[in-house]
């Protein structure tokens, strides 16, 4: 169920194996969330649901993706406004030294850092805590408050130390957005490199098909790559995730000079504007296709983006778990299934060890409901 990497990828495990795979998903096309369509007026391959950039550090995830569909080598370049300003993001020796008007070298940088950050904060509580004592006030309520404000929908002070898990600062100039030592954009797309995966004769695919959780019963087995409370009518209530709004508009040539420009601002009220032509700096179209991106909290309507996670959420989840694994003939997989933030090559990495363990078990053994545990 779905025909995202998860589904794509389990559904060619199994028919690589032998197995019959039905693949179904409710939308008019495959790809999930990943879906890239070439803007008919521009020519301009977009990314429908927003910007993609595969990277890992994972060879076996890049070789598979190489196999279907040759990625072009792509870099990632991300740069924020903030009070009118252009700085250079993630944060590096450039944005330190462009912020504080200084021309600092790594060392010096990385004591006036220091000076600046809240060391009386040994056991950081929460977000807020979190950046003050990695970069200090000036930094935080520069680069962190408005847009995780904007982003999150709550104060930094609700969202835990976690999210900013290491230093978010490089003492040097790269400002290359990753750091895995692969990264790519399929030349082709996203769609194309799902449709090669999904392209056996084994495989059968619906599109524009919804599934119903009753309709379990007429399969060997369902991999259920949509919502997990979904699967269960939402018995115990909805589990909370933010939702994107794009605002779509058209620029001549190279509108704003980089893939994504931040507004970090609290008064501007879009996140960020992704410009999708630099997705594909092989190609020269002459237009330009871009995306506003508003984040708000997710309707019953709305499509889920990110999951929140706080503190009720994982409650809830606990609830769910417990009835996914009370649950026979499902296993649940996929950013939606699990209720986790995947990367795509998180997400292929889970699909083949899913499709792996469902090959290997022993004869007449239970799949559980989860490969990966969501909690
Ligand atoms: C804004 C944004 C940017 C991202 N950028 C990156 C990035 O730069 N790099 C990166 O590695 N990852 C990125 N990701 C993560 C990436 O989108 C996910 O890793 C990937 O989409 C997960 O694939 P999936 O198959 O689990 O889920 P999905 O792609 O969501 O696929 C699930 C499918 O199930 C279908 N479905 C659900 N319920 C039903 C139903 N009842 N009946 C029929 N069909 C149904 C849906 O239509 C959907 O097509 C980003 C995510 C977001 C939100």
């Amino acid at each position: 169920m779905g025909a995202g990497f998860s589904g794509a990828v389990i559904a060619r495990e199994l028919a690589e194996a032998g197995h019959r795979p039905t693949v179904i998903d409710g939308r008019d096309h495959v790809a999930g969330n990943c879906h890239t369509a070439r803007d008919p007026g521009t020519g301009v391959m977009v990314h429908v649901y927003g910007p993609h950039i595969f990277h890992t550090d994972d060879a076996e995830v890049w070789d598979y993706v190489n196999a279907h569909t040759p990625f072009r080598p792509y870099r990632h370049s991300v740069r924020t406004t903030v009070r009118n300003r252009v700085y250079s993001l993630p944060l590096n020796l450039l944005t330190i030294n462009q912020f504080f008007g200084q021309t600092l070298r790594p060392d010096e940088a990385r004591a006036y850092v220091e000076a600046r950050a809240d060391t009386s904060i040994s056991e950081p509580a929460n977000f807020e805590e979190q950046a003050l004592r990695f970069v200090g006030p000036e930094m935080y309520e520069a680069f962190f408050k408005g847009y995780t404000e904007k982003q999150w929908g709550v104060d930094p002070r609700e969202l835990p130390a976690s999210i900013l898990k290491r230093l978010p600062l490089r003492f040097s100039y790269d400002d290359n957005y990753f750091a895995h030592r692969f990264q790519g954009i399929p030349g082709a797309g996203y769609t194309a490199l799902i449709e090669s995966i999904l392209d056996h004769p084994a495989i059968d695919v619906h599109v524009s098909t919804l599934f119903q959780p009753e309709m379990t019963d007429r399969y060997g087995h369902v991999f259920w790559s949509g919502p997990l409370d979904g699967f269960f009518g939402y018995a115990h209530g909805r589990l909370g995730y933010r939702t994107l709004d794009f605002e779509r508009f058209e620029g001549t040539g190279d509108w704003q000079g980089c893939a994504v420009m931040n507004y970090g601002d609290r008064d501007v009220p879009w996140t960020r504007i992704t410009e999708h032509r630099h997705f594909a700096p092989w190609e020269s179209p002459e237009g330009s296709v871009l995306y506003r991106e508003f984040s708000r909290a997710c309707g019953p309507d709305d499509i889920p983006y990110y999951p929140i996670r706080l503190v009720e959420e994982k409650a809830l989840l606990a609830e769910y778990a417990d009835r996914a694994a009370r649950t026979e003939g499902v296993t649940f997989v996929g950013r939606l299934g699990t209720y986790r933030y995947l990367d795509m090559d998180v997400t292929i990495r889970d699909a083949l060890d899913t499709a792996r363990a469902f090959l290997d078990r022993a004869p007449g053994a239970a799949m559980p409901a989860f490969v990966t545990p969501p909690l």
